[in-house]
């Protein structure tokens, strides 16, 4: 049987490789080489955009713990960055070309592997197809896209993300629950408060801080659609006081205080484990943001697990138009991977294409879906991008994702690790059973 796979960038590379592995033929239909993106500089498959590193190995950090659950599942991309490894003390630095050649000869093993250099735009839906563009998906292809999933509202073009910290980070001395006039449950929002001289500090940081580069491509638009916390403060002192900080309407119910500013938090995930600081998309550097934001009572050991992010970024609203499983709801044949589906970051992106493949294979032989608990990372990334979010915004790896440990542990790297050997030993166990 062919299948189709748009984009041999890491979520498609990967996917080619678990579907020919299983036996199918791969058509898969890369652009570069004949028309190139804004960011690649090649055209190689599994290209690297920017930074050669695929984050931390170790065990007791959300990326390790992901890469682990990708061996457990033949990753190939990752064992290609194995082998293409560079020395970056705990890190995964890549070698990019070596990796992109590995990747390459590793698909080329395979006799039905068939690799199409062209731009990909009419969406064949008669083939099962896994569509894995990434965040930079051909404007045609955009269009085919938001034509398959109807309404024009379901495809996004750029992220505007706001930090993401960490519950048990927060200082509950000073942090307290409240929601503006009383409207809502009290444990919707976390709020700090701050007063005239914490503002005025805050305030004079926020507009100094040092910003992220944008490339050439991102400037102008982007903050047409979402302007980053930073810029709005530059437009005079009190903006923000009357927007994103606005302190009506919020008293203290621990001490009957009220404030000249407050930021709002707004739980991430029903277990409280996650907190976005609303309104707080912002384009600083993910140093200046730990530094900054740290002038925030009751953040100043703030465990950041998200930064905030402002680029160019093309992504589905998967809640709604996606299963778990990365297929479309609405047509069995086509599957999405990578980037696109809301996942963010290297390892996720190469987690989803394998996931994704194994969902097709899974559909087509008539057998489970493969959903890993959401004890592991995949699982927990999977529930992401399928269950209901309004506010939806791509996620990179985090324990914030996962559910509480059934044990308190007040060690943080204890506590870390033990969350790495849950799904360490809950992956295995759904492979074990589930996995053909
Ligand atoms: C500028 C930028 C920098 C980033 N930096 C990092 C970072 O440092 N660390 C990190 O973890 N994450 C980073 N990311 C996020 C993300 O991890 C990467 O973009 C990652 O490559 C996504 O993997 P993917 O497979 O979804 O997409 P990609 O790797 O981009 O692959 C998609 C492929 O589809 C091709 N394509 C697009 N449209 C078509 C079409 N119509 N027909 C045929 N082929 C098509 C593209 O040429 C590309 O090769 C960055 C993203 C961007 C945009």
């Amino acid at each position: 049987m062919i299948i189709n796979v748009v984009g041999g960038g890491l979520a498609g590379s990967e996917a080619s490789y678990q579907l020919l592995k299983r036996g199918y033929s791969v058509r898969l239909y890369e652009m570069r080489g004949v028309k190139n993106t804004p960011c690649h500089d090649t055209d190689g498959l599994a290209e690297l955009v920017c930074s050669n590193s695929l984050k931390s190995m170790e065990k007791s950090t959300a990326s390790g713990a992901l890469k682990m659950e990708l061996e457990l599942l033949d990753c190939m991309v990752l064992r290609c960055c194995y082998e293409a490894k560079v020395p970056a003390g705990g890190a995964l630095a890549v070698n990019r070309v070596l990796m992109s050649e590995a990747v390459l000869r590793e698909l080329s093993k395979f006799d039905n592997f068939e690799l199409i250099r062209e731009e990909y735009v009419d969406i064949d839906s008669s083939i099962p197809t896994i569509i894995a563009s990434g965040p930079l998906t051909s404007d045609d292809l955009a269009v085919s896209i938001n034509n398959l999933i109807g309404n024009g509202k379901d495809l996004h073009f750029y992220d505007a993300v706001a930090p993401i910290i960490a519950g048990d980070s927060l200082d509950m001395d000073k942090v307290f629950e409240a929601v503006r006039y009383d409207k809502g449950e009290p444990g919707d929002y976390l709020n700090c408060g701050m007063d005239r001289e914490q503002y005025q500090a805050f305030y004079e940081a926020l507009i100094s801080g040092e910003r992220a580069n944008l490339h050439d491509f991102e400037k102008g638009e982007i903050f047409e659609s979402c302007m980053p916390i930073e810029v709005m403060a530059e437009r005079g002192a009190e903006t923000i006081r009357y927007g994103m900080m606005k302190p009506v309407g919020i008293t203290n119910p621990k001490t009957g205080e009220r404030y000249n500013a407050v930021v709002q938090l707004r739980k991430e995930n029903v277990e409280g484990s996650a907190y976005n600081l609303v309104g707080f998309q912002t384009n600083l550097t993910f140093p200046e943001q730990r530094r900054i934001f740290a002038f925030i009572p009751g953040l100043e050991n703030a465990e950041f697990l998200r930064y905030g992010v402002i680029h160019r970024n093309t992504f589905l609203n998967s809640p709604k138009i996606l299963t778990s499983t990365y297929c479309l709801k609405t047509n069995p044949n086509i599957f999405f991977a990578g980037q696109i589906t809301g996942v963010e970051g290297y390892v996720e992106s190469i987690m989803s294409g394998l996931i994704s493949a194994i969902n097709l294979h899974q559909q087509i032989i008539g057998a489970n879906e493969f959903v890993p608990p959401v004890t592991t990372i995949c699982g927990a990334l999977q529930r992401h991008i399928s269950r209901e979010n309004v506010n939806f915004q791509p996620m990179n790896s985090n324990f914030g994702i996962l559910p509480e440990l059934d044990e308190r542990i007040r060690d943080k790297k204890l506590r870390k690790t033990a969350y790495s050997l849950r799904a360490e030993a809950d992956m295995k166990a759904y492979i074990e059973k589930n996995l053909i």
